[in-house]
């Protein structure tokens, strides 16, 4: 079988480069897409050919189904890769592209469906036998119906949409008296950002850790793991650090996890790459919250403790290709972090666009940067703020993170500014050097910051 000859990549930022990245090394040509903002933006300048998609606002452009499937027409493309975020969670996508006769690399329609549909995902799941965060059986319907299952599980509780996500459209109630404001506020929100306005309800743990496992599976129903991610560095519910292995799995657990996502992926029948995601309660019990059907901004920290190449093995999947290792293949080594470098503000976490006017990138032992800045380059206020991922791997967490420091301080910007005070402040944090924190660590490491 013959790779693809050449893949659109329906994305921008650091994923698009990532991507070029991957099909430059198996030999593909590449067709970057990008908005009237991005002109000059790099995964254009690195991609083989590149078109014209529509104006700055995504809606127009990254967003838009038909100018992006004209554009993979117009250069003869077999298959498009979604990255994350846009149309990389869009079933309609997806069955758009396989009705042109082009590849989707990524989960089936159906699989992302479900992915979009959290309190759906989480009821088939708890007839399969997964634990899930206590809650309601699937959606909830009104003010009355959320009373009931609070009378039942307790406070306090989190409502959550059931499109959301990058998260947001979130909300904790600590009291019934809030109940019928949270509830039609949520509803509205939910609308206003995902244009569902279905909610769901989940017992609220104030100490969790996020723990995450990555699946890889292939058109013949074979599914592995690459094992866990520990995520629980967040700020408002948005990732900020992510680390693997977890600090704080036993072998038990992590085995444990890793099996409740494998059979989950082989109930649903998934397909290429997809993240379970789980908290953890602060006496170690594991509860499914949500799966990602796409590749995850924090996958290279998998990369570097497993050196598989987990793009690559999206597009070969998606092509047709077997897996190529079995699980018991897979070995595990040392110890990875990544950094989500945001142009912001580092106190008031406010984006920060502007021209970089110097750049310079850390390099030596242990680090890899995933990045779409050059000197010279815009830092656009249309999308989302990050600007770079680094990522650094140690031969245990000990010297990852002394190497994360040794990263960031040698990491020159200037034009923008960026949150990287924030993670150097973070590293130095005696919890986290030792591994004893909850997703509330930034709220409370912060000051009185509300999540
Ligand atoms: P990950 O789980 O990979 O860390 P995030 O939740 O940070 O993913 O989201 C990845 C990217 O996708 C972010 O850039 C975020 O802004 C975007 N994103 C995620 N979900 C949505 C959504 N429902 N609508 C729009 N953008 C989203
Ligand atoms: P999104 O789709 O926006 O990523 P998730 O359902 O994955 O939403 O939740 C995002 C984050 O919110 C989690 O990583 C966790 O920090 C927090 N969270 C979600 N559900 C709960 C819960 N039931 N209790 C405590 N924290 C939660
Ligand atoms: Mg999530």
């Amino acid at each position: 079988m013959e790779l693809f000859k050449k893949i659109l990549i329906a994305n921008r930022g650091e994923i698009a480069v990532r991507i070029i990245r991957a099909c430059k090394e198996l030999g593909i040509k590449t067709v970057a897409v990008y908005s009237e903002a991005d002109r000059e933006s790099l995964h254009v300048k690195l991609a083989d050919e590149a078109i014209c998609i529509g104006p700055p606002a995504a809606t127009q452009s990254y967003l838009n189904i038909t100018a992006i499937l004209s554009a993979a027409d117009i250069t003869d493309a077999e298959a498009i890769h979604p990255g994350y975020g846009f149309l990389s969670e869009n079933s309609q996508f997806a069955e758009a592209c396989i009705n042109s006769g082009i590849t989707f690399i990524g989960p089936t329609p159906e699989n992302i469906k479900i992915g979009g549909d959290k309190a759906k995902a989480r009821q088939i799941l708890k007839r399969r036998g997964i634990p899930v965060v206590p809650g309601s059986d699937g959606p909830i319907s009104s003010e009355e119906e959320c009373l009931k299952i609070i009378k039942k599980i307790g406070l306090p509780v989190i409502l959550k949409a059931s499109a959301g996500g990058g998260g947001r459209g979130m909300r904790i109630i600590e009291d019934e008296r809030e109940i019928e404001q949270a509830f039609f506020m949520a509803q509205r929100e939910a609308l206003a950002a995902f244009g569902n306005g279905e909610l769901y309800i989940e017992k609220y743990f104030p100490k969790v850790r996020h723990i995450e496992i990555q699946i890889l599976a292939d058109r013949y129903g074979n599914i592995v793991h690459l094992g866990e991610r520990d995520c629980t560095i967040q700020r408002r519910h948005q990732k900020l650090i992510e680390e693997a292995p977890s600090p704080v799995l036993t072998e038990k657990l992590r085995k444990k996890i890793s099996e409740y996502a494998v059979k989950a992926a082989k109930a649903l029948k998934y397909r290429n790459v997809g993240t379970f995601e789980f908290i953890v309660d602060h006496e170690f019990n594991p509860y499914f919250i949500e799966i990602n059907t796409r590749v995850q901004v924090e996958h290279p920290i998998t990369e570097e403790i497993t050196d598989i190449d987990i793009i690559k093995e999206q597009i070969k999947t998606a092509k047709g290709y077997p897996l190529s290792f079995k699980q018991s293949q897979i070995r595990f080594k040392g110890h990875a972090i990544e950094c989500r470098i945001n142009a912001e503000d580092p106190e008031k976490f406010t984006p920060y666009p502007g021209i970089i006017e110097f750049i310079h990138f850390p390099g030596g032992p242990g680090i890899r940067i995933d990045s779409f800045l050059y000197h010279g380059c815009k830092v656009s206020p249309y999308y989302d703020s990050l600007i770079a991922k680094i990522i650094v791997n140690g031969a245990n967490r000990h010297e990852a993170i002394v190497r994360m420091k040794r990263a960031l301080e040698e990491t020159m910007i200037r034009g923008i500014k960026t949150n990287i005070p924030f993670f150097l402040k973070v590293l130095q944090h005696p919890d986290f050097i030792k591994g004893k924190f909850f997703t509330d660590f930034v709220q409370i490491t912060q000051g009185n910051e509300k999540t």
